[in-house]
């Protein structure tokens, strides 16, 4: 049977792998911890904050076919936030959402762990260097111990990974692009809170706040906010000092939304490299792919950067890939 690496276990690299199972011999990568990449979630004993994608959208019929069995069994449910727009100048205004909006239940991780299950996944290993062989690809991690042998290397990572990673002619990821972003994730008492669950931010560092706690799902006692810079603002001070960061964003949160510095009883910063993907120009098949040289990458970057893009993207490769094995 053909065997096959895939780097990295977010979503992309999960559709991959569970499309890809009955055609071939699987070994999926993680450098991280746990499973879920972007859609990752951070744990205290009694919080959690959804630091990465907050939720999704399904435009689709494909994503919307794929996603209803999972809503039918509550892992993934529609959020009806009271949303509101925050500006340092204008009083806010609340700004309704005309198509629905999903979230995984009780985190946004449980989406990709549960498509995880009976998968050969190595976690906390991260991938390194590939060695080509007279009959594929050898895989070595930063220690330099042998990963294995394969026929053909996928990576499911960000962008600028797959680009490190994958010994392919630099012209072929023009036209792809990704931008970083800080997320403050805060413990704050719900008490404390404004009435709004999300904001959307205008003419600020930051984009976006939400309460997370009030997710479906979620510990609605255990107040958890979570926000995120602007990738422009990010990407201006990605190496500075981080907990100068922090102290700014803090700043600009209570500014925003009027919650006491007093109020807030746990702060953390973390940050991105990688978050998110500018809209691809092209027209493009939503993956790349070199069959002499046996390599492929997939991810959300190859189609502009949402949840949807990371599926539909691991899904497409997933079937030019089964037509060469
Ligand atoms: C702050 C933020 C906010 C977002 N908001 C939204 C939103 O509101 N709506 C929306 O739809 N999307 C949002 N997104 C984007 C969404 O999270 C992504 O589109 C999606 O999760 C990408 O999935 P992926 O599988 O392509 O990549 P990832 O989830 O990034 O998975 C790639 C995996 O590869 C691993 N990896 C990388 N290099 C290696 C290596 N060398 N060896 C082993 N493993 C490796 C990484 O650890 C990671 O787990 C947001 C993202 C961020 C960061």
């Amino acid at each position: 049977m053909t065997s096959i690496a895939i780097i990295g276990a977010g979503l992309a690299g999960i559709t991959l792998a569970r499309a890809l199972a009955p055609h071939a011999r699987i070994t999926l990568f993680e450098k991280a911890r746990g499973l879920g990449g972007r859609m990752s979630t951070r744990r205290d004993d009694a919080r959690q904050w959804d630091h990465g994608a907050q939720f999704f959208t399904a435009r689709t019929p494909a994503f919307r076919e794929w996603l209803a069995p999972f809503i039918a069994d509550g892992t993934v449910a529609q959020w009806h936030p009271r949303i509101t727009t925050l500006s340092p100048d204008r009083p806010p205004y609340p700004r309704p959402w005309f198509e629905p909006h999903y979230v995984a239940v009780p985190a946004m991780n449980a989406l990709v762990k549960g498509l995880a299950r009976g998968l050969d996944i190595r976690l906390q290993t991260r991938v390194a260097e590939l060695e080509r062989r007279p009959a594929g690809w050898r895989l070595w991690d930063e220690h330099g111990s042998h990963l294995g042998d394969y026929d053909w290397v996928v990576s499911a990572a960000p962008l600028p990974q797959a680009r490190a990673l994958l010994p392919l002619p630099d012209r072929i990821f023009d036209g792809f692009a990704m931008q970083p972003c800080y997320a403050l994730l805060l413990a704050v008492d719900d008490g404390s809170l404004p009435g709004w669950d999300a904001a959307v931010v205008r003419e600020a560092p930051v984009r976006w706040i939400a309460c997370n706690h009030r997710l479906p799902g979620r510990n609605r006692r255990a107040g958890a906010l979570v926000v995120h810079s602007t990738p422009e603002w990010a990407a201006e001070r990605l190496e500075d000092d981080q907990a100068e960061v922090q102290a700014q964003l803090l700043e600009v949160f209570c500014t925003l939304t009027g919650v006491a510095p007093t109020a807030i009883t746990g702060a953390r910063l973390h940050r991105w490299r990688y978050a998110l993907s500018a809209e691809v120009k092209q027209p493009a098949p939503g993956f790349l792919l070199d069959p002499q040289a046996r390599l492929a990458a997939c991810g959300d970057w190859c189609l502009g950067g949402r949840v949807e893009a990371a599926f539909t993207s691991g899904l497409a490769l997933a079937g030019a890939l089964a037509r060469r094995l």
